[in-house]
């Protein structure tokens, strides 16, 4: 599969990357890392006459500790760098845990946070090459009008897969958005629409800068579990991020949040909620499991069953839960 024709644009700064895209707005792409965008672009998923390389821009690499107990993280930085950095893994450890699982080493030391964030959406109907697509009938997320997935609907379903987001969520992330009005800053929940084929809000002349942390979500115990077909290299089919403050031994707080089972990763509220003030043990983990799974509405999307996916979102959530609760 050969990548398209398109012409590289690099930029030195932020400004200037604001620049090409808004004068190619509807026909230029983002690059990273690429560790995505390229398999796609050889799919023919995407055929972009421009491709704004944002790799020359240095501002936008590195992991910066604020002295309020805040981290900002640039929007390029590898998630490589993010799975290693030993602040990160002592005061945000369900992030740490999160980038190592994404991928393989190689492809973590290409792929970048904010590329993470921006993953489009997964399919198997979609995420396939153009002569496949072809050949079984385009869809509504590319140069078709039907689902394959939700016959008769006009909404695409496919599968927000990224694995960091719902760390992010768990951390009540905010991300910073540059366009040509200036710089933006919103909650990571409010980015992702929960229709997986528009699955952004972000407008064709912006870009993903920043990603912050704040000081109150610092120090909280964190754990993250995921399914994916192949152990070593696989975008998950399932996942939970699950984050825990303990006080005498009872929850203090707790936030639950999920990907990868539906178009947008999910902060599950009620499941982090229904622990606060209690002492963790195996029946509260399973109804926290319980609220989690039945949150998700997983979809024909993959190659494993949408009831399996549920019933791991169910599993990983318990077992999240309790390794949070003792570690
Ligand atoms: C074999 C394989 C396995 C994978 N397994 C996983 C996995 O387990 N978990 C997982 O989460 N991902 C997985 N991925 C996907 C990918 O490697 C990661 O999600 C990675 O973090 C993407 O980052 P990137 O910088 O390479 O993004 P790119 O490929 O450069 O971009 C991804 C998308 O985001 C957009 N984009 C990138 N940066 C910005 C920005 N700053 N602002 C606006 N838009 C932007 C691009 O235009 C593109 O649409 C896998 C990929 C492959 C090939
Ligand atoms: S969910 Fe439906 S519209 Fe979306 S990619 Fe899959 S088949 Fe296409």
């Amino acid at each position: 599969m050969s990548l398209p024709q398109f012409r590289l644009l690099r930029p030195r700064a932020v400004d200037e990357a604001v620049a090409f895209l808004s004068k190619h707005a509807n026909n230029i792409r983002v690059l990273a890392g690429g560790t995505d965008l390229i398999p796609s672009m050889r799919q023919k998923l995407f055929e972009p006459e421009y491709v704004l390389d944002l790799r020359g821009i240095g501002d936008l690499r590195g992991i910066r500790p604020q002295t309020s107990g805040a981290v900002e993280i640039g929007a390029l930085t590898a998630l490589s760098a993010i799975e290693k950095s030993p602040y990160l893994r002592q005061h945000f450890p369900v992030l740490t845990e999160a980038a190592a699982t994404v991928a393989s080493p190689v492809l973590r030391n290409m792929g970048t946070l904010g590329g993470n964030i921006c993953l489009d959406t997964r399919c198997l109907w979609y995420n396939q090459s153009l002569t496949w697509r072809k050949g079984c009938g385009f869809c509504i997320k590319k140069d078709g009008d039907l689902c394959h997935v939700a016959p008769g609907g006009t909404k695409c379903w496919a599968a927000f897969s990224g694995d960091t987001p719902p760390a992010l969520l768990c951390l009540n992330g905010k991300i910073e958005i540059a366009g040509p009005t200036g710089m933006r800053r919103i909650p990571l929940e409010e980015f992702y629409t929960g229709d997986g084929e528009n699955y952004r809000k972000l407008l064709p002349t912006e870009l993903v800068t920043r990603v912050f942390l704040p000081a109150e979500s610092a120090d909280y115990r964190g754990v993250y579990r995921k399914l994916r077909v192949r152990g070593s290299i696989d975008y998950p089919l399932a996942g939970v991020a699950v984050v825990m403050k303990r006080s005498n031994g009872h929850v203090a707080d707790a936030r639950i949040a999920m990907t990868a089972v539906n178009p947008a990763p999910v902060l599950v509220r009620r499941a982090g909620e229904m622990l606060i003030g209690r002492i963790v043990d195996d029946a509260l983990a399973e109804a926290a499991g319980d609220v989690a799974a039945r949150t998700s509405k997983p979809l024909t999307t993959s190659a494993l069953t949408p009831e399996y996916r549920r019933e791991m979102i169910r599993v990983f959530t318990k077992r999240a839960v309790l390794a949070a609760a003792c570690n």
